[in-house]
């Protein structure tokens, strides 16, 4: 990838005219909401979740995603093109060095566009981060709610003088869903990401999720006709991001009868599962659905109970492995476990046992991760490395 320190001539004086010859010709958009996921058949969740909350003003935004296989500069100049004066980032573990290529491009060609960073990798210790010199705004947390605001000040020429626009995490009945803003090509091709919670009630010291340990739940009924749309408009890959689909059993039954009452042959619905808490109640309701309809990611994570005791995850081995073999041999779920590679210190023995054990139980698919902390995160929060799995 061309790098902006290997080639400032280029950027700061080819560039602006290569792309000027080109942006006479395009669509206005005020606001430009944009992130690079990992692959084209992700969507960006967050961005339309944005993009619905924006109010009187959501009409004067576009969404506009790319991958990281993508170079920068194609992508600035997909952006400009819109000539915004807000350009929202979202911010992931897999985009950072793409997002940081992009903004410099953009801000050496049109420097009074505005630019905006949101996101999980932006929204912890952000003042280390290398992006947060070049931006001109950080929401950390949850900014559904707080990038309308701020775009409106902004827009209306009275913009915060703070450079983080500090939010709370806003109350899920207030919140528009951005489940239409799928496109029907999104619907047929990618995976369409839902969520009925969000929060995670434990506490395990490696995961972001962690910090807010309160649950809080969507209005059901709305999201599950949001579902039941997408599924009828062709959706075929789901994928759950509630942190701990079964952390309350009354709901997710209400959830899985839903979705079994509205099933089509050839959806998937992904879940992510802590095993040893897995209720018998869904056990027996996962074995109604046909094959290839459930997906179960269950986090393992460590075997060792010192370990577990000290990155504060609690759990019973002899169950987690029970759940796991009463699943495979009861039920025709696809069952994807996780270990974390980092909780061992690079004890090769340990390692090794985990992995038989975790293989033991025959899942479809073991994956293994390291972590690493990075440079600009707090020691509490290492994040996971995505290129490690096994
Ligand atoms: S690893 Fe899973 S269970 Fe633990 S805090 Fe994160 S989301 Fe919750």
């Amino acid at each position: 990838m061309l790098s902006f320190n290997e080639k400032p001539v280029f950027y700061l004086k080819v560039l602006p005219v290569l792309i000027g010859l080109k942006l006479n010709h395009c669509d206005m958009a005020d606001i430009v909401l944009t992130t690079f996921n990992a692959k084209y058949v992700h969507t960006a969740f967050g961005l339309r979740y944005l993009l619905a909350n924006l109010g009187p003003i959501k009409d004067r935004a576009v969404l506009l995603e790319a991958d990281i296989h993508q170079w920068p500069i194609d992508h600035a100049e997909a952006i400009l093109a819109h000539k915004p004066r807000i350009v929202g980032f979202g911010v992931y573990i897999w985009n950072v060095p793409q997002t940081y290529e992009t903004i410099k491009i953009i801000k050496t060609i049109s420097p009074d566009t505005v630019v905006v960073l949101g996101g999980p990798e932006i929204s912890y210790a952000y003042e280390r981060h290398p992006l947060y010199a070049l931006a001109d705004y950080v929401i950390p947390g949850e900014a559904d709610l707080a990038f309308r605001e701020l775009a409106q000040r902004i827009l209306a020429g009275n913009p915060p003088h703070e450079k983080v626009f500090p939010t709370e995490p806003p109350d899920l009945t207030e919140i528009e869903l951005p489940y239409s803003l799928y496109s029907d090509s999104d619907v047929q091709h990618r995976v369409i990401y839902v969520e009925t919670t969000r929060g995670c009630p434990f506490k395990c010291q490696f995961c972001l999720s962690a910090i807010d340990h309160r649950v809080r739940y969507f209005p059901l009924d709305p999201v599950l006709q949001e579902i039941k749309r997408l599924i009828e408009r062709g959706a075929t890959k789901l994928k759950f991001v509630d942190r701990t689909f079964n952390v309350r059993l009354e709901h997710a039954v209400q959830v899985m009868e839903f979705l079994l009452a509205n099933y089509r042959p050839g959806v998937s619905l992904h879940f992510e599962i802590v095993p040893d808490r897995l209720q018998p109640e869904l056990i027996e309701l996962s074995r109604k659905f046909p094959p290839g309809a459930l997906r179960f990611e269950l986090g393992i994570q460590t075997f060792n109970p010192e370990v577990a005791s000290r990155i504060n995850r609690p759990q019973v081995n002899k169950k987690i492995i029970d759940t796991i073999r009463t699943l495979r041999e009861t039920t025709s779920v696809h069952l994807h476990t996780d270990l974390i590679f980092w909780t061992a210190r690079r004890n090769t023995r340990i390692v090794c046992h985990w992995i038989r054990s975790a293989c033991s139980t025959q899942p479809a698919r073991n994956t293994g991760w390291y972590l690493k902390t990075s440079p600009w995160s707090s020691n509490s929060h290492p994040r996971r490395t995505l290129s490690n799995a096994i």
